[in-house]
């Protein structure tokens, strides 16, 4: 029978249990009766690099061009 090992959260205790591999997904209680436990990974992971590229593709900035006045309200001609 496989050997998992669990963490509770509650108190920080890593402890393990013998139970069949169709129960390994079922909740675990901690040795000191927490209920709040997650269940680690105790076989060889297959190492991979997770490389999450978020590209971030900011607003494009529009050159705005200067408020130029017309040259005409500006001399004075218009009123
Ligand atoms: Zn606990």
């Amino acid at each position: 029978m496989p050997r998992y090992e669990y963490r509770c959260r509650s108190c920080g205790d890593t402890f393990e249990l013998s139970r069949p591999m169709a129960e390994s997904a079922d909740p675990a209680m901690c040795p000191e009766g927490h209920e709040d436990t997650v269940k680690l990974l105790s076989t060889v992971a297959v190492g991979g690099s997770a490389s999450s590229s978020a590209a971030a593709s900011g607003p494009a900035s529009a050159s705005r061009g200067g408020a130029g006045g017309g040259g005409c309200c500006g001399g004075g001609c218009c009123g």
